[in-house]
């Protein structure tokens, strides 16, 4: 899960990390009440918002609200902007908790040069990396901090960055991030920007984050999957995939990946697939990459036949012209195998694994074919 910034720092000054004061508006509340010089920052879950022309230091608030609110910034629309004081800059300094997989651990990220330029994959702050498997203590932090150049007053940012390893436990994050977190001219240190990306598994220990998260940028098909109740996801490959069960769709994609091929698409359609065969195969359909189609079924509760019925149906419609491979298990396995020869003259294969070797394979030698094609083209000319 995704925030914007206005949400990131809402966490951030309940741990008691100082972050400007500001206001948010939308297109239905667009009353200022801050007046003097500002930031008037387009909320998107996005970053690089400085160099796209999101944030805007101004006295005129209105004005850049009027400019930002509806504008367009990378993929996102700017439906809502947060207004803050500004802030005189004197040093702007890079500072996340981050979990890292590989170390399977926490990490604290420092980098004395923070600001626009830096992003958290950035070479330079991979260098100066804190493993933090507890509560890190004060010593132990501004220890780190000093050894990587951070400047006065060091005791400071190793208090925040306490309390953002805090923040970071209590949200489920995978990210917290603030960058710039600034030393002002004051000699204040303050949390300019935020960024909060939450553990999708956390959805249910997070309710209230859950609630107000950013929907993610889908694509085209995706989101045209969300509203059949479709859970689909465009992947790169060329091996289309229809199976009933998450677990048994990602078995076949990595049966897929087993025998050199990439799979198109996660799809999970469950049990009542039969009502969702048209819309499904469609999805799957819609992508140009796809060059052959794995329709797996392991029937339990939901039967194979009235499955395979829906999906023999929607083939009849649609009329894709891309090889099919079935593997068809369990209950109604012999009605519905019966069903593909009659209706799809096609035989179904009497092993999973067989099925989708098969399907590799066609995907791999239509991609060669096309090559060839282009090969062709191109010599004649
Ligand atoms: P991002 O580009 O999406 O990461 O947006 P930021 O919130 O980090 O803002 C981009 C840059 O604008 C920061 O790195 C600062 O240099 C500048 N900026 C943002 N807020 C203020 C402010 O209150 N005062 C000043 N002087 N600069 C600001
Ligand atoms: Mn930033």
């Amino acid at each position: 899960m995704d925030f914007v910034e206005h949400v990131a720092k809402a966490q951030l000054r309940a741990h008691a990390i100082s972050v400007p004061d500001g206001q948010v508006v939308d297109a239905n509340n667009r009353e200022i009440h801050i007046t003097g010089p500002v930031a008037v920052k387009a909320q998107v879950p996005a970053g690089g918002r400085g160099k796209a022309g999101g944030v805007i230091l101004t006295h005129d608030a209105p004005a850049a609200v009027d400019q930002l609110l509806g504008s367009k910034l990378g993929e996102h629309t700017v439906a809502e902007v947060l207004i803050e004081t500004r802030v005189n800059i004197a040093t702007e300094l890079y500072l996340s908790v981050a979990t890292d997989g590989a170390l399977g651990s926490p990490v604290l990220m420092f980098s004395p040069s923070g600001g626009v330029d830096v992003e958290s994959s950035a070479d330079e702050i991979s260098q100066l990396q804190l493993k933090i498997d507890v509560q890190p203590g004060l010593d132990e932090l501004v220890e780190f901090l000093s050894a990587s150049g951070c400047p006065t007053p060091v005791e400071e940012v190793a208090g925040v960055a306490n309390k953002l390893y805090t923040c970071y436990l209590a949200t489920d994050a995978e990210l917290v991030e603030i960058n710039p977190l600034v030393i002002t001219e004051e000699g204040e240190v303050v949390a300019v920007d935020g960024k909060l990306s939450v553990d999708d598994s956390a959805r249910t220990r997070q309710p209230e984050l859950a609630e107000i998260a950013a929907d993610p940028p889908a694509t085209f098909l995706e989101a045209k999957a969300a509203e059949n109740d479709l859970r689909f996801i465009e992947l790169e490959g060329n091996v289309g995939v229809l199976a009933n069960g998450a677990g048994l769709t990602m078995t076949t994609m990595d049966a897929i990946a087993h025998h050199g091929g990439s799979p198109a698409n996660f799809l999970e359609i469950g049990g009542d697939s039969y009502t969702l065969a048209v819309p499904a195969l469609e999805l799957v359909l819609a992508n140009p990459n796809v060059k052959s189609l794995v329709v797996n079924f392991c029937g339990a509760f939901a039967r194979c036949d009235v499955m395979t019925g829906g999906v023999i149906e929607a083939w009849k419609t649609l009329k894709p012209s891309i090889p099919v491979f079935f593997s068809i298990h369990g209950t109604g396995m012999d009605e519905a195998r019966a069903m593909v020869r009659a209706e799809l003259d096609i035989e179904p294969f009497e092993a999973m694994d067989d099925a989708i070797a098969s399907a590799v394979q066609a995907a791999s030698a239509s991609r060669q074919s096309t090559e060839g094609q282009i090969q062709a083209t191109e010599s004649t000319n």
